[in-house]
This record gives structure tokens, C-alpha cells and sequence, in this order.
């Protein structure tokens, strides 16, 4: 079965009989993806929804596959990410659970697997997040370019007053 996988770098993998693929050209539709492993020069096609093409041409790999919890691992954390980037003010530990309850063979989750997702979430968040402030002005500034309103949909206006008193 495919599944669309996030590299360590935040690149589009496609997993395949646990042999992982980068993706390649891509041409009127059909795209060719590269083994991840150095020196090897299978590949496989795909259609634009990921389904791969010619699925009996089973590629040659020069090395063995990948091993089913390495992926699963893999594909927890990709999970995790982009569900941090689409919930920012989820919290991290409310994710990474329910996205392990949803993954029907996470006995093998270890501490250091929820660690490691935790700061990746963390990364990820700060990407999409303005830097901090170091002073009152950056404080500012950063506030006014928010639009925050309240239910009511009525603009919160008390930092500008705020900062007229500064
Ligand atoms: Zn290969």
C-alpha cells in the first residue's frame, strides 16, 4: 500500500512495500519517484494521488527494506506535525496521544519516540509562529498585526491604548 510519508527535512517520501521513494520529475501527471538509499536506482511511478502505476513492475532495490516500526514511527511523527500545524493551540500531549490510540500497533512507541515528536512539534510550531519579542516595542507591533477580535467580533483595541501610554 502507499503512504505519503515527511522525511526529517520536511520532504514528500512515498513508502511502498517499506521501501521508501523521494520524489523525482513529474510529467503530465505521472510522477517518478527515486529510492531514498543511496546507489540504488529503483524507482516507481505514480499518478498525481499517489497510486502507484505498474504496481506488478516491482522495482529492484541493491539493499533490504525498511523495517515496519521504523516506518510506522515515521509516519506517527508526520502525523503529529502537520496535526500541530492545523490545532496550534492543541497541546502537544493531547496529539501525540490520540494519535498513537488511532495507529493500531503502537506497543512499540518507546519515551524517547514521544520526546523526540514533542520537540519536532514544538520546531514545526515555531516555523509558522512569530519570534518572540525582546522588547515592548516588538511586543507591540507583533499584537497590532494579530487581528484579534472578541466573540462578538468587536477588535480588541487595548494594546494600541496601551501603547499611546508607554
Ligand atoms: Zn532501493
Amino acid at each position: 500500500m502507499e503512504n505519503i510519508i515527511e522525511s526529517n527535512r520536511g520532504k514528500k517520501q512515498l513508502i511502498l512495500n517499506n521501501f521508501k521513494f523521494r520524489i523525482g520529475s513529474s510529467n503530465k501527471g505521472l510522477i517518478r519517484w527515486w529510492c531514498t538509499t543511496k546507489n540504488c536506482t529503483a524507482k516507481v511511478y505514480t499518478d498525481e494521488n499517489n497510486i502507484c502505476i505498474n504496481n506488478t513492475d516491482t522495482p529492484q532495490h541493491n539493499h533490504g527494506e525498511y523495517s515496519c516500526q521504523a516506518l510506522k514511527k515515521q509516519v506517527l511523527n508526520t502525523a503529529c506535525k502537520r496535526k500541530a500545524i492545523e490545532n496550534v493551540s492543541t497541546r502537544p500531549k493531547k496529539i501525540i496521544l490520540t494519535e498513537i490510540a488511532q495507529n493500531s500497533n503502537s506497543s512499540d512507541i518507546t519515551i524517547n519516540d514521544i520526546n523526540r515528536i514533542r520537540k519536532n512539534i514544538y520546531e514545526n510550531r515555531r516555523k509558522i509562529m512569530p519570534p518572540n519579542p525582546t522588547n515592548i516595542v516588538d511586543a507591540h507591533n507583533a499584537l497590532n498585526s494579530i487581528d484579534v477580535k472578541t466573540k462578538h467580533k468587536v477588535k480588541i483595541f487595548y494594546w494600541s491604548m496601551m501603547k499611546k501610554k508607554i
